[in-house]
């Protein structure tokens, strides 16, 4: 299997290739050339594999240049028992009406960017040990991806990572996690300004060839394939939980912000997994859902970007869209790069043309969730079935509320545990929730973190100075 560039202008790369690149040269984003399908006999002989066999399943379709052995233990390395809070890793759990919670938050930064990230770590100490080199890793956080990273990637051999993330918009509970850290390879670095704009910063950087070469930059982001490919392992099991043979249907609500999440399930879709719906659930930030209701894309500004009580989705230019988008013109690298000129030249780009497709063929539905949404959601969660869930999480199930089908079982993405968002538990129920035992001293330990302009110039100083040779 090998990848290309959504906008046509990488040659054909392999898997281990892409991992260790942020975008593709041409300012794109690596997909595969085909996505390979699971049949529906092969997907009945995965019932009852343990997650990290399962991952192995999956992941060896992608990563086809990683002899199967080998990737057996990198998936066995990461969905470790002892790593997670579950058994089952992955478990799932009944709430009302036929909608069930599938829990992605049972790892050590309790938010679902672990699933991914624990692979990526341990893929990651694979591939450069067998080429002798090192890595920077660049990222942009709103919270959660850049803990996950942290966590995944601490006291690894030959990799440092430099999080940016936007100073003051975090909850308590995010700083305390990636700022307590006092590994030597790990570098927490606060902008005044909000995610789009770091993450911008990290666009300008990778994207400065000569930087980046000579600095060996590597990407964690959303918008590295490998952690959409570990993602799409989670869509099976859940499927494979909910049903009980071939052919069934399964919905999916997925609280968004990046789109990789979402793009995990519609990827899953295509290679044949029978999903009925992929639900997207925003909050206030509603680029997303209104391109789903209108066809038309139109990215906001960072001052239009507000601050929500689901920090992690406050997102107004998904870095994933690309590949979604490139699915819908019929992977026509051409078109997607006229999409992005338009947006460059007039803000906006139209493709309402297509909007009866977006359900028809991809079974995209799509649906905006407000703070007060949130706060009655999680009250209303927690009094109908004793089930605490995070403000993102409510946002899912706010929205999957309005497109459940009988018949059809509708699995909410749990993507963080309430004790990372306590603040906002407090304001719908009236006490906070229970810290986890293990972290329940969180808060309290000194933190190690460097706050600076938003600007390119002040971080590429800084990784001058910090990074790995
Ligand atoms: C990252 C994140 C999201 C959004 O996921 P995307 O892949 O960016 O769409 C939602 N909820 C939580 C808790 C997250 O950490």
């Amino acid at each position: 299997m090998k990848y290309v560039s959504t906008r046509g202008g990488m040659a054909p790369q392999a898997f281990s290739d892409i991992l260790l690149e942020g975008l593709a040269p041409d300012g794109g984003l690596a997909v595969p050339e085909t996505l390979p399908r699971v049949d529906a006999a092969t997907l009945e002989s995965w019932r009852g594999l343990p997650y990290a066999d399962l991952a192995f399943e999956v992941l060896s379709r992608f990563a086809t240049d990683i002899p199967a052995d080998d990737l057996r233990a990198l998936t066995r390395a990461a969905y470790r028992q002892e790593a997670f809070n579950s058994e089952d890793i992955v478990p799932l759990r009944p709430l009302h009406d036929g909608m069930h919670l599938l829990g992605l938050s049972e790892g050590p930064t309790l938010a679902f960017k672990d699933m991914a990230m624990q692979f990526l770590g341990q893929v990651f100490e694979y591939v450069l040990t067998r080429r002798g080199t090192t890595l920077n890793i660049l990222g942009a956080t709103s919270g959660d991806t850049g803990s996950a990273a942290e966590y995944a990637l601490r006291g690894k051999r030959g990799v440092a990572v430099f999080m940016l993330s936007p100073h003051g918009r975090m909850s308590a509970f995010q700083r305390a996690q990636m700022y307590s850290l006092q590994d030597e390879n790990i570098h927490n670095i606060a902008v005044h300004g909000v995610f789009d704009e770091a993450q911008d910063i990290v666009k300008a950087l990778s994207g400065d060839l000569a930087f980046k070469t000579r600095w060996r930059l590597g990407a964690v982001n959303s918008i590295n394939w490998a952690r959409i490919a570990a993602q799409v392992v989670y869509y099976f099991h859940g499927w494979l939980s909910a049903t009980t043979g071939t052919g069934q249907q399964v919905s999916f609500a997925v609280p968004s912000g990046n789109f990789g999440n979402i793009l995990s399930g519609h990827i899953a879709r295509r290679m044949g997994l029978p999903i009925r719906r992929l639900v997207l659930a925003t909050n206030e930030n509603n680029v997303l859902e209104e391109f789903f209701r209108t066809g038309i894309y139109r990215p906001r500004a960072p001052a239009q970007t507000y601050a929500t009580s689901s920090p992690s989705m406050d997102i107004s230019r998904a870095s994933n869209f690309e590949r979604f988008v490139y699915d819908l013109v019929d992977a026509d690298p051409a078109r997607v790069k006229a999409l992005w000129d338009d947006v460059a030249r007039d803000g906006q780009f139209d493709l309402s043309a297509e909007l009866p497709r977006f359900d028809a063929d991809h079974g995209f539905v799509a649906g905006v969730s407000t703070h007060a949404d949130r706060l009655s959601t999680i009250k209303s969660t927690y009094d109908t079935c004793g089930v605490l869930i995070d403000p993102h999480t409510a946002d899912g199930v706010k929205v999957a509320r309005q497109y459940v089908e009988p018949g059809i079982p509708m699995l909410v993405l749990e993507t963080a545990l309430p004790a990372k968002f306590s603040e906002t538990i407090e304001a719908a129920l009236g006490q906070p929730a229970p810290p986890p035992a293990a972290l329940a001293n969180l808060e309290s330990l000194p933190q190690r973190v460097t706050v600076m302009d938003c600007d390119a110039v002040s971080v590429r100083r800084y990784i001058e100075a910090h990074a790995k040779v």
